[in-house]
């Protein structure tokens, strides 16, 4: 098998923008496991299915059909067969996501498909739980933090300007789920590399981890 770097971390942590950054200037795919968890929970939303009930999640954790484009300066998700990279990141996704990706079933069905990408070759992959479940065997693993006032102001940037405080604990209650739930939390794995992306250009971030890559 390839090269895997793995990169984790909460929301808004610079994670996506290092990670393509990354994987373009080594020409590397890239594998944005968020998107696969969006795309799940769209599927859920748009065939009705309450999100709130694990039970009815679990059912319906085989049904969306998922396709992950791994290209770092052209990321796409296909749901269904239709293109759904607008729409997993809908106000409707976010809400739903994490109670989604708490059920085991979904993360179960996903890492399959992960598993599956990754073993293809070289890759920057990133997410919550690469390098301590997806792929523990990863060359690198990183994990990347920031102050949640940063991580909010990115994030409101990024959308186009949504307002910052409802950004903010809109990503700290992700956040809590996304550390609390029993299958697979949000931890920084053994081995990894943790950076504070808070003051750093994102420059100065991908030059960090091209270092660790190269070492
Ligand atoms: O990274 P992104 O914000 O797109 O992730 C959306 C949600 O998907 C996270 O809040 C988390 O609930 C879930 N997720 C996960 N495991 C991953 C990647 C994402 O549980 N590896």
């Amino acid at each position: 098998t390839g090269i895997v770097v793995a990169l984790d971390g909460p929301s808004g942590s610079g994670k996506s923008s290092t990670s393509r950054g990354v994987a373009t200037r080594l020409g590397f795919r890239y594998l944005d496991t968020g998107a696969m968890f969006r795309a799940i929970t769209l599927g859920m939303l748009k065939a009705g299915v309450d999100v709130h009930d694990a039970d009815a999640v679990a059912a319906h954790a085989g049904v969306t059909q998922i396709v992950s484009g791994t290209d770092p300066s052209n990321p796409t998700i296909h749901v269904d067969g239709e293109d759904a990279s607008v729409a997993i990141r809908g106000e409707d996704v976010v809400a739903a996501v994490s109670p989604v990706a708490a059920v085991p079933a979904v993360r179960t069905r996903l890492l399959e498909l992960q598993r599956e990408i990754i073993g293809a070759g070289d890759i920057v992959v990133e997410g919550r739980d690469i390098g301590s479940v997806v792929a523990p065997d990863a060359d690198v693993k990183l994990y990347l933090t920031a102050d949640p006032a940063a991580r909010a102001a990115r994030r409101a940037l990024e959308e186009g300007g949504s307002d910052v405080a409802a950004t903010e604990a809109s990503l700290l209650a992700r956040d809590r789920i996304d550390s609390t739930r029993t299958t697979a939390p949000l931890t920084m794995a053994d081995g990894a590399v943790h950076i504070d992306t808070t003051f750093f250009t994102l420059d100065e971030v991908i030059d960090q981890v091209l270092e660790l890559v190269e070492a």
